[in-house]
């Protein structure tokens, strides 16, 4: 069987033949722009060998692009079952490449899908992204082998994501995300770029798991917990929203706020507070 995804019909005439339209409630904005596709995909570290998991592969515009890639095998989830004429016809030509589960990534477990490894690439629906991102790094610290996430996510959800402590959208995703994995946004991606066209500009994000940091990592559920409630009140000192502590036993003095202190305290006080 050989390989045709390359000779397929563009996608935009793919979903006229098919009758699918861009639906709001499962965050459809598509891309068509091969020369991006292609750049998301051949940004995978080692993608010519290794798995690849995609979640809402939709018309397959990224899909197609990380089989080009040479990817040696696709997982795609998607939601949408009205995207299966589409997704049967790139599965067909993909020489046994890809398959695709037609359910919520929400409720899909990573671990079951028969991958030793595999790297995460995806143009996310906006509505689960975070919740998406925040189940992988519990995933990662758990174990599991993520080799790299490379990710669409609104811009501003990117910068939250990669913030340094002080930075205006530092918060509980930065902290998770730094304390086990290097992360960098590689490129903005303008809101012309997708059909329908999104208000808000968006990014791609690069997550590559550290094993080192992970290896320091007791229990990231009790980070989660500590970043919610000292960023919950953001604008409070600690000492005020977690009284009696001996700040000075972590180098501070109670009178900082969440934005101030680095993703390491906050796993050392998760360690000793909770
Ligand atoms: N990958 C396609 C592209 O780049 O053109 C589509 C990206 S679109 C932003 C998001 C896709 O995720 C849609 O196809 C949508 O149906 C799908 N989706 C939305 N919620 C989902 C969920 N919970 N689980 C799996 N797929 C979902």
């Amino acid at each position: 069987m050989t390989d045709t995804v390359s000779t397929l019909p563009p996608v935009s005439e793919m979903m006229r033949d098919c009758g699918l339209e861009p639906k709001k409630q499962f965050g459809q904005n598509f891309l068509f722009d091969l020369n991006l596709t292609g750049r998301i995909a051949r940004s995978v570290p080692d993608i010519s060998t290794t798995p690849v998991v995609e979640v809402g592969p939709g018309p397959a515009g990224l899909t197609r692009a990380i089989l080009m890639a040479n990817a040696p095998r696709v997982i795609a989830i998607e939601k949408d079952k009205t995207t299966q004429p589409i997704l049967s016809r790139v599965i067909d030509a993909s020489n046994g490449r890809l398959d695709v589960i037609y359910d919520d990534a929400l409720r899909v477990d990573f671990s079951k899908l028969g991958l030793a490894e595999y790297a995460v690439c995806a143009n996310l629906p906006y509505n689960v992204g975070t919740q998406l991102l925040i189940g992988w790094l519990q995933k990662i610290a758990s174990g599991e082998k993520i080799k790299s996430l490379t990710l669409m996510f609104q811009k501003e959800v990117a910068q939250r994501i990669t913030a340094t402590p002080g930075a205006e959208h530092y918060g509980r995703l930065a902290v998770l995300t730094s304390l086990i994995a290097d992360a960098k946004i590689l490129f903005d991606v303008p809101n012309t770029a997708f059909v329908p066209r999104p208000k808000v500009q968006s990014a791609v994000v690069q997550i590559i798991p550290n094993a080192s940091k992970i290896s320091e990592i007791k229990n990231l559920d009790k980070i989660e917990q500590i970043t919610a409630k000292l960023f919950g009140q953001r604008r409070k000192m600690i000492r005020a929203i977690i009284p009696g502590v001996a700040w000075e036993k972590y180098g501070l003095t109670g009178t900082e706020r969440a934005e101030n202190l680095s993703p390491k305290t906050f796993a050392l006080l998760a360690d000793d507070l909770l």
